[in-house]
């Protein structure tokens, strides 16, 4: 439409493996905001997660491209995966903000756990002016501890931050990682072309 600025979402993740939890939190907020795509961007080395323990990247992401291809909004991105060293959001949306027109608002969907760390990322202020953020309620979370996040964040940042209220989703990688170490089924957990590729490739075991 002309005249109207695209609305891009994110959601970001190690995504080892992608489960349930970020597809339906991600739809729900893609409804609610309007957004016109989301777009999955795994990480390729997470500065935040232990190296030896992650998943390889081009695995995650395959698992991402399988698992979003049954929605026409939902877009996997392959940015970080192909940087070579260490991966951080700042370059991720300075390289978006150059592939997308000049107009276009990001909206990157985060949950309650990362709420908590934001602060932790690299060149969070210039972070916050490239995007705006939807934050999520988490199972494990105290309302009252994210809720105090939010204000604090907003009393002393410049950072459009947007709570979403949506149903708790208590899945998370670590239970399903959990679950197929213990030879315990993930169906319905994971999208069932995720599920086939975890077993195809003999992961998490
Ligand atoms: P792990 O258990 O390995 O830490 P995870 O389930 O938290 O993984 P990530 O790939 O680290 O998954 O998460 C990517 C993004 O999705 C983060 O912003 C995270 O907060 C959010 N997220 C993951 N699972 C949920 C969920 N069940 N409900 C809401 N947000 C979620």
């Amino acid at each position: 439409m002309e005249g109207k600025s695209l609305k891009v979402g994110i959601c970001g993740g190690t995504f080892d493996p992608i489960h349930m939890g970020h597809l339906a939190i991600t739809e729900l907020a893609r409804c609610e905001l309007n957004l016109d795509k989301v777009l999955f961007i795994p990480s390729g080395m997470p500065p935040h997660k232990d190296l030896n323990t992650v998943t390889s990247p081009i695995h995650r992401l395959n698992m991402v491209r399988c698992a979003v291809s049954g929605n026409p909004f939902f877009e996997a991105v392959d940015l970080e995966v192909e940087r070579n060293g260490y991966t951080y959001t700042v370059d991720t949306l300075n390289e978006l903000h150059k592939m997308y027109p000049e107009d276009t608002d990001f909206y990157y969907i985060i949950g309650a756990d990362v709420v908590m760390d934001l602060l932790t990322w690299k060149r969070t202020e210039e972070v916050f002016a490239l995007t705006k953020f939807i934050a999520v309620m988490r199972a494990g979370y105290q309302d009252k501890a994210f809720i105090e996040q939010i204000k604090v964040l907003r009393q002393k940042f410049d950072i459009e931050l947007i709570p979403f209220e949506a149903p708790l989703i208590e899945i998370s990688s670590t239970f399903i990682r959990e679950r197929i170490s213990k030879n315990q089924s993930v169906k319905y957990l994971v999208s069932d072309c995720v599920d086939a590729y975890i077993k195809e490739n003999n992961l998490y075991r």
